[in-house]
């Protein structure tokens, strides 16, 4: 469902996406690890040209990324995303962050929009604070709101960068709960962690990226149990 052909990308002299090329599957659950600054942000970011690409192709359902305009703009609808900061309105009700996209992009009706956030809310667990605004919850239900607000928009896939390294310990499992819960009911995953327990959990392939590459991939009893290259044996280490 998401291609990447032999991505490049430099940030002035740093090559900081050099030739990747990785397939995520329909239902597929793919976990991202590496260290910090090998490019996993600027990844997943390039999937929904939050950033541009240097050379290489981008194809979402076998179709090349719209370069720009309403195109753009629907094909990014289809793609939810939910980052390390949540991201929320901050001068809107939880409610009204998650009903806007279903009424300003996919047009729905006011009500039709306001039940199904309801319903979402109830899944991610923060129904009860929907009327409140979002600095009145605490990160995790921010988290999980966002993660509701994302899944408003009936995305293909999900992305998620690190949706938990900004938590207090006790709000992580509540936030990678509803992750596992989204995985079992077969939705598309790329998910960038520092949660291995998660990675080896519920991921189906996970990638190891360092230096702007894609090191090694492979299931997760491969990646952990038996790492083919020493950076992987390194990091794997220094996580430990
Ligand atoms: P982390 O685990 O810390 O989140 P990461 O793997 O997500 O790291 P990226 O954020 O993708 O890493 O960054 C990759 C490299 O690109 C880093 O060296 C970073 O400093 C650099 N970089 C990221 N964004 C920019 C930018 N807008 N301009 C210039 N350099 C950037
Ligand atoms: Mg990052």
């Amino acid at each position: 469902i998401i291609e990447l052909r032999h991505v490049d990308k430099h940030y002035g002299d740093l090559h900081v996406l050099k030739d990747i090329n990785l397939t995520v599957h329909k239902g597929e659950v793919l976990v991202v690890v590496g260290p910090s600054g090998s490019g996993k942000s600027t990844m997943c970011r390039t999937v929904n040209r939050l950033e541009t690409i240097d050379s290489g192709e981008i194809l979402i359902e076998g179709e090349p990324l719209p370069q720009e305009g309403r195109e753009l703009t629907r094909m990014r609808a289809e793609l939810g995303m939910v980052f390390q900061s949540f991201n929320l309105f901050a001068h809107m009700s939880i409610l009204q962050n998650v009903t806007l996209g279903p009424i300003e992009v996919l047009g729905m009706k006011k009500d039709e929009a306001e039940a199904r956030a309801m319903e979402l809310l109830a899944r991610v667990g923060v129904a009860e604070q929907a009327a409140k605004s979002p600095a009145q919850l605490s990160g995790g239900q921010q988290q999980r709101a966002a993660i509701a607000r994302s899944l408003a928009m009936h995305p293909k896939a999900m992305m998620f960068d690190e949706p938990t390294s900004a938590l207090d310990p006790e709000m992580i499992n509540e936030v990678l709960d509803v992750m596992v819960e989204l995985a079992r009911g077969g939705m598309t995953m790329v998910v960038v962690t520092h949660e291995m327990n998660f990675a080896r959990r519920v991921a189906d392939r996970v990638v190891f990226m360092a230096d702007g590459q894609i090191v090694e991939e492979g299931t997760p009893a491969e990646f952990f149990d038996h790492p083919k290259t020493q950076r992987a044996r390194d990091f794997l280490d220094s996580i430990k």
